[in-house]
């Protein structure tokens, strides 16, 4: 379905959500102080406008509460971040998603009803990390400080054994929520189907269950 999004702050955050947004064909609507963002963004948006996100009567005038989802991006400027989050709020925007600079800018936007708050870098350099750590964690995604879903490779030693002899959710209190062979993504995985050497496991779990699943059978 299509939806409506306004992005707010266009560094290389704002705009790579931009490009996305609209490459998956939803209506997307990009705002920035600086006209070069802008016309930077030009053939991957819906909407452009220059403009201030603290600026009240500007987003009334683009109409801010008709917007799903609005997505402030600001950079550095923590101030104009916050209250623009106020702001787009106050418009009762059904889901603000905010990028935040540190923990005590997390924190701030939490209590003013940013509905998602995102950190991008570190959440990046948490999936760099597994990457190098491991060679078999393909992908990764934080759920939380202490749950994660990982995608990992399944090797020689996994291989051949079915869900129900490795039983993870008793053994290692993980689940492994589906199994991926090529472009294939079964979400229902047989369990009593040995596993293949190559098939990819998509599991969730505490981090430290999901470590000791890894070291303990691969
Ligand atoms: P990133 O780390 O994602 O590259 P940047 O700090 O480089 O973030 O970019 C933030 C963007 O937000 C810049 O393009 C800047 O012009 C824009 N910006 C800063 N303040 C405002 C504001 N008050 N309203 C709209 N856009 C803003």
């Amino acid at each position: 379905m299509r939806k409506q999004f306004a992005v707010i702050g266009l560094g290389r955050f704002g705009s790579s959500i931009c490009k996305e947004l609209y490459h998956m064909g939803h209506e997307v609507f990009a705002i920035d102080t600086d006209e070069t963002k802008i016309t930077a963004v030009k053939d991957f948006s819906t909407y452009t406008f220059v403009g201030n996100g603290t600026d009240e009567a500007l987003l009334e005038k683009v109409g801010i509460r008709n917007f799903n989802y609005v997505i402030v991006a600001i950079g550095d400027d923590i101030q104009a971040s916050i209250l623009t989050t106020l702001h787009v709020k106050d418009h009762n925007v059904p889901n603000v998603w905010v990028k935040a600079q540190n923990n005590y800018h997390h924190k701030v936007l939490e209590k003013i009803g940013a509905d998602r708050v995102f950190h991008p870098e570190k959440e990046m350099g948490s999936r760099i990390a597994a990457y190098l750590t491991s060679d078999t964690v393909l992908d990764y995604i934080d759920l939380s400080a202490d749950y994660s879903i990982i995608e990992m490779l399944a090797t020689k030693k996994i291989s051949g054994k079915t869900l129900i002899e490795l039983d993870p959710r008793k053994n290692y209190g993980c689940t492994i929520i589906a199994i991926k062979q090529l472009d294939k993504v079964d979400v229902t995985p047989d369990p009593a189907a040995p596993i293949q050497k190559g098939d990819i496991l998509i599991m969730i779990g505490d981090k430290r269950d999901l470590r000791r699943f890894r070291e303990g059978e691969l």
